[in-house]
């Protein structure tokens, strides 16, 4: 079969079939969500929110009852004995960035298991200017490389720990890499290798598009400090900004520091916009992640079934939401996201072209028709524009929607591919 010559009813045909081959996965998906939804409802009741914690706070924000509400309700979602929780850390970039120069000083050194999400690696100081970088401030960096059956060797870890190591850092998702997700077990396996050699050493999770896709967060594996974006995952799509860390107190405080200034730390910060959409997002989340998951485990298996490569495959085991689909050819890639943008309810009319932005070395394209603007949690597509022309697909608040979206997307490539043939 030629995917470029399907007709509209083998298409409907190979639609249904990925709707059949799904089911079991589907079921799993459920009970995740179903699991997910009781720790979350449970944390609700046992800490008693009332709708008085979802009014705002003016000023300093002494005493703001619905932030500290908030905050242990996310410490008890995540098993973690503290948290921050806040519009004012501004994306998830900022949430790590906080915990790296909150608790490392000069002369410590980093160790991150393979290599950081791009934002990241200018925090680090490995790329960019390197201006107000860690390696700027004095702080040293090495790096485990994924192996190439994509495993951590652990005994290339246990070398690389020295006695200046302060941080193991983890990152769950793959991002947009070319390397696996790290599920909650082989996090654990690490965390627990880190502390064998030396209890002391923080182990620092990135947990960035994996809330609520596995039955355990990091912290319950050992993780000692965990950052995330609110316009991912744990905001449920209805989170309107914002960033949280979850962890030991300790360093949960000294990342507050961060945030506001040493001495005041966590015990400031006024949100005159109030708190409901962040516990009702956080209520929503299991829930949203269980569809977004859906629509990317569809999308992987009907692109699957048109001949292209898909990783994760639409059985393999998640830990994050992100889909990847192979083009294989810059044309393919752009009328997919061109078609996902016309299928969304924001911006349907606007046309995504690849671009050069700032700190990207090939032209990228994004689809992303949402509501809160650049929610991944949301269904968007982004792509850098080289060889194999993979695009990142994420996200979505229903599962209809999503096909809905990935209908219109291959409808789209089904135009441009018989365009080029004829
Ligand atoms: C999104 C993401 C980040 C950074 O988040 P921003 O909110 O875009 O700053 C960091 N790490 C991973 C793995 C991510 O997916």
């Amino acid at each position: 079969m030629i995917w470029q010559q399907i007709t509209e009813a083998e298409l409907n045909s190979f639609w249904q079939g990925a709707e059949q081959t799904i089911q079991p996965v589907k079921q799993k998906i459920d009970n995740i969500s179903h699991t997910n939804q009781a720790k979350v409802l449970r944390a609700f009741q046992n800490i008693g929110v009332s709708d008085f914690h979802f009014n705002g706070s003016t000023g300093y924000g002494y005493g703001d009852m619905g932030r500290e509400v908030l905050e242990s309700l996310f410490a008890t979602v995540f098993g973690s004995e503290s948290s921050l929780v806040r519009n004012q850390i501004v994306s998830g970039t900022h949430a790590i960035s906080l915990c790296l120069f909150g608790n490392l000083k000069p002369g410590d050194e980093l160790v991150s298991i393979g290599s950081p999400y791009d934002t990241l690696q200018q925090v680090i100081g490995i790329s960019g200017s390197g201006e107000g970088s860690l390696l700027e401030w004095g702080i040293t960096y090495k790096e485990i490389p994924f192996d190439c059956t994509g495993q951590i060797d652990l005994q290339k870890l246990s070398e690389a720990i020295g006695p200046h190591t302060k941080m193991v850092s983890i990152q769950r998702s793959r991002g947009y890499q070319d390397r696996p997700s790290l599920n909650i077990s082989q996090m654990e396996k690490i965390i627990q290798h880190v502390k064998a050699l030396n209890p002391d050493i923080i182990c620092f999770v990135d947990n960035c598009y994996g809330e609520f896709v596995e039955d355990r967060e990091p912290p319950e594996v050992g993780a000692d400090l965990v950052a995330g974006s609110l316009i991912k995952n744990p905001g449920g799509g209805l989170a309107p900004a914002g960033g949280y860390i979850v962890g030991k107190k300790e360093l949960v405080t000294k990342a507050a520091y961060r945030l506001t200034a040493p001495g005041i730390g966590p015990e400031v910060g006024a949100s005159p916009m109030g708190y409901r959409l962040l516990f009702q997002g956080l209520f929503l989340a299991p829930h949203i992640v269980g569809e977004a998951i859906k629509g990317a485990v569809f999308t992987a298996c009907l692109m699957e079934k048109l001949g292209f490569r898909v990783y994760p495959r639409y059985n393999q085991p998640r830990t994050d939401i992100i889909q990847a689909i192979e083009f294989g050819s810059p044309d393919l890639l752009v009328a997919f996201c061109q078609g996902l943008q016309s299928g969304s309810p924001v911006d349907s009319h606007v046309l995504p072209e690849p671009a050069l932005l700032p700190g990207y070395t090939d032209k990228v394209i994004m689809a992303a028709g949402t509501f809160v603007q650049g929610a991944s949690i949301e269904l968007s597509a982004d792509a850098p524009i080289r060889p194999p022309y993979t695009l990142f697909l994420q996200g979505g608040l229903t599962e209809s929607y999503i096909k809905l979206g990935v209908a219109a997307a291959v409808k789209k490539l089904l135009t441009v591919a018989k365009e080029r043939s004829s």
